[in-house]
Order: structure tokens, then sequence, then C-alpha cells
């Protein structure tokens, strides 16, 4: 592992400059995910920013009844805080869904977002990677790709993103904030991610330099009947094969609201948009569920190993939407 500095910062403006000072700095969360990938070889940074006593760890209603999360605010704290749990249950839910206690005790919002690919080609800094080395190719593609991409990836990378907590925050349309030597910034969670086509290593559209400062959900009523489902090969401890998270209003039999995202499936949490399209003013029946689950998975392209995710999300989406048609009518 190469020999890296080690510094902590108490203020956001301090925070951005000693970054835009070097360009061999790298802010560290909780680093259960930095500190793996130095350990690996892949990341190589010079120094470590420890972002983790910024004035960033607080959770707040906001005045028209959203939440306002601070990026340090770790994962144990975010899924237990009584206004997750009571205003966006599924949220604490995806989070509770990832990694295990001790991890979560470390690991930060701003962190979660930004974790990288679990790919085991990625991580392996002895293969080709177009993610970790661009033009170097991919060998998921023909290789083991069984936990990779149906949804929007391309011939030059199907990765999934890893996070959980990302999922729920994108069927809420969550805005992440930022702070860069230039100033403040906002940009929403559908814009956040990039789409992977041929440049795979880039992930984001934060400028360079940005600190994550927090991520704003507006306010959402239809989230407080909501669910996160994960499906993993064990039951704990485990990245996502697939999963939903979803939100529903159902008056007199027909959908008046619905919320609707995909985790594990593609390079970036995926908006099921068509499927809530297609669901909203229709009726609450299982039969709709899954002939919304099909409009939305008629964009699926498998590879050879991983088709039995087009049939997962299918039931997943019908499962969870059937059970918060009947929590929403009782
Ligand atoms: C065994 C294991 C199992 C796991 N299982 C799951 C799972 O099932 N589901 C899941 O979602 N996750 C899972 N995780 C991943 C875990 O959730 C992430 O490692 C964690 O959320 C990352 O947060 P962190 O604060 O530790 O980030 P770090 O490791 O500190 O940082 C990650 C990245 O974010 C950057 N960064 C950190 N904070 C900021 C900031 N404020 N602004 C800008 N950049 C920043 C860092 O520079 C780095 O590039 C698992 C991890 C492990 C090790
Ligand atoms: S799927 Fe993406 S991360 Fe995995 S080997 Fe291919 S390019 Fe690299």
């Amino acid at each position: 592992m190469k020999e890296f500095g080690y510094q902590r910062v108490y203020d956001v403006a301090d925070a951005v400059a000693v970054l835009d000072g070097d360009p061999e700095a790298r802010f560290l969360g909780g680093g259960t995910n930095l500190v793996d990938l130095m350990k690996a070889g892949v990341e190589r940074p010079g120094l470590l920013i420890d972002v983790r006593h910024l004035p960033l760890d607080r959770i707040e209603v906001t005045g028209d009844g959203g939440l306002r999360i601070g990026a340090t605010v770790t994962n144990s704290d975010l899924a237990a805080h009584p206004e997750v749990r009571r205003r966006y249950p599924a949220l604490a839910q995806a989070v509770l869904a990832g990694a295990s206690g001790q991890l979560r005790n470390m690991a930060t919002v701003g962190g979660n977002l930004l974790q990288r690919t679990r790919c085991g080609y990625f991580t392996d800094v002895a293969r080709p990677c177009n993610k970790r080395l661009p033009g170097s190719g991919c060998p998921a593609i023909t290789g083991e790709h069984r936990n990779h991409a149906i949804l929007g990836a391309s011939t030059a990378c199907v990765a999934v993103h890893p996070s959980d907590m990302a999922v729920t925050l994108a069927a809420f349309d969550a805005v992440i904030g930022y702070e860069t030597a230039d100033g403040a910034g906002e940009l929403a969670l559908r814009d956040f991610y990039l789409p992977v086509g041929d440049t795979p290593h880039l992930e984001t559209a934060l400028p360079p330099g940005a600190l994550i400062t927090g991520v704003t959900l507006p306010p959402a009523p239809v989230a407080a009947v909501s669910r996160y489902r994960k499906v993993r090969e064990r039951a704990s401890y485990a990245f996502g094969i697939g999963s939903v998270a979803a939100a529903l209003t159902v008056r007199d039999g027909v959908v008046a609201d619905v919320r609707l995202a995909f985790g594990a499936v593609a390079s970036r949490p995926w908006r099921a948009a068509e499927a809530e399209r297609v669901l909203t003013g229709g009726p609450a029946t299982a039969e709709a569920f899954a002939a919304a689950a099909d409009t939305e998975l008629a964009a699926a392209r498998p590879l050879p190993d991983n088709g039995y995710k087009v049939t997962l999300m299918r039931n997943l989406v019908v499962a969870v939407l059937t059970e918060l048609a009947e929590e929403a009518g009782r």
C-alpha cells in the first residue's frame, strides 16, 4: 500500500481548500470503501482528508416537510432517525439492508453515494477493466457477470452501482448538495450519476474537487407508505442482486401516486419512470403491477448469465406493490 498523509478538517471551506491544493488528496468518510480500495491498489491517494468532524452530521426536517441529511451522518444514525422512519420508511429499510452494524456505524451518507462498484475485475488490478483503466477492456462481458447489469449498460462496462441507500434516494427525487472552491451547488440525483456510455470511469456529474455536504429530500406524502426489498445471495452482509424501492398511494382502488426505483441492475440507481407512468391512474392490482414491470423491463438487455434478473425484478415489483396496496387500503 502506498504511503499516505492524513489530515482532519473541521470546516467545509478548509476541506475544499486542502483538496483543491493537492491533486493526490481524497476525502475520507468512514473509509469502509476507500481504504479497502487502497489496500487492493485500486486507489492510491497521497493524502486523506478526514471529513467526519465537519459540522455536517445533522438530520433536519425542512420548512416544507422534507428532510435535509448532512453528508457525514452515519448510515446507522440515518436508519435510526425517527423522522426518516416516519416520513421515508423505505430509506431506513434500504440503509439497514446494507453491510453490517459495524460498517453502518462508520459509513457516511457522502461515502455511500460515492462507493465504487463491487465488480471483481474492477478490484483486481491484475485484470483489465475500462472503469479502472480506460480503454483496457471489459472482461466481465464474456466472463463473470451473473450479478451485473441488465439495464442501461454499454459495451464498455456492465457493472452495477452497489448502494442500497441511493436507490431509495432516486425514488424520492433527492437533491445532492456540494461545495467546491468556486462555491456551493446542487445536483438532482437523476443527474448525479452519469450514464455509463463509453466512459465508465466517469461516474458522477460532481465537479472536480467537490465535497458532498448533504442530501435534501423534498416532501413526499406518498413516501409514508413505502418499502425497500432487496434480494441477495446470503440473508445478511451481502450486496443485492436485485432490489426495489417503492411507494404507493391508492384511492378507491386506483393508483393516485407511485414511486419505483430498481437497484443492482444498472450502473446507477434506476428510476422506473415508464412503470410509474403506466401505473398512475390505473387499477392497483397484481395484473397492473406485472404489466408495469414488463413495460419497464422491456429495455433490459441481459447477458448470457444474468437473464434471471429480469424475472427476479418482475416478481419483486409485483410483490412489493401488492404489499403496499394492502397496507395503503388498511
Ligand atoms: C463487507 C461490506 C459489505 C457492504 N455491503 C453493502 C450493502 O449491502 N449495501 C450497500 O449499499 N453498501 C454496502 N457496503 C458499502 C458501504 O455502504 C460503503 O462502503 C459505505 O457506505 C461508504 O461510506 P464511507 O463513509 O465509509 O465512504 P469512504 O470509504 O470513506 O469513501 C468512499 C468514497 O467517497 C468519497 N467521499 C466520502 N465522503 C465524501 C464527501 N463528503 N464528499 C465527497 N467525497 C466523499 C471518498 O473520497 C471515496 O472516494 C458494504 C461494504 C463492505 C465493506
Ligand atoms: S463491468 Fe465495468 S467494472 Fe467490471 S470489468 Fe467491465 S469495465 Fe470493469
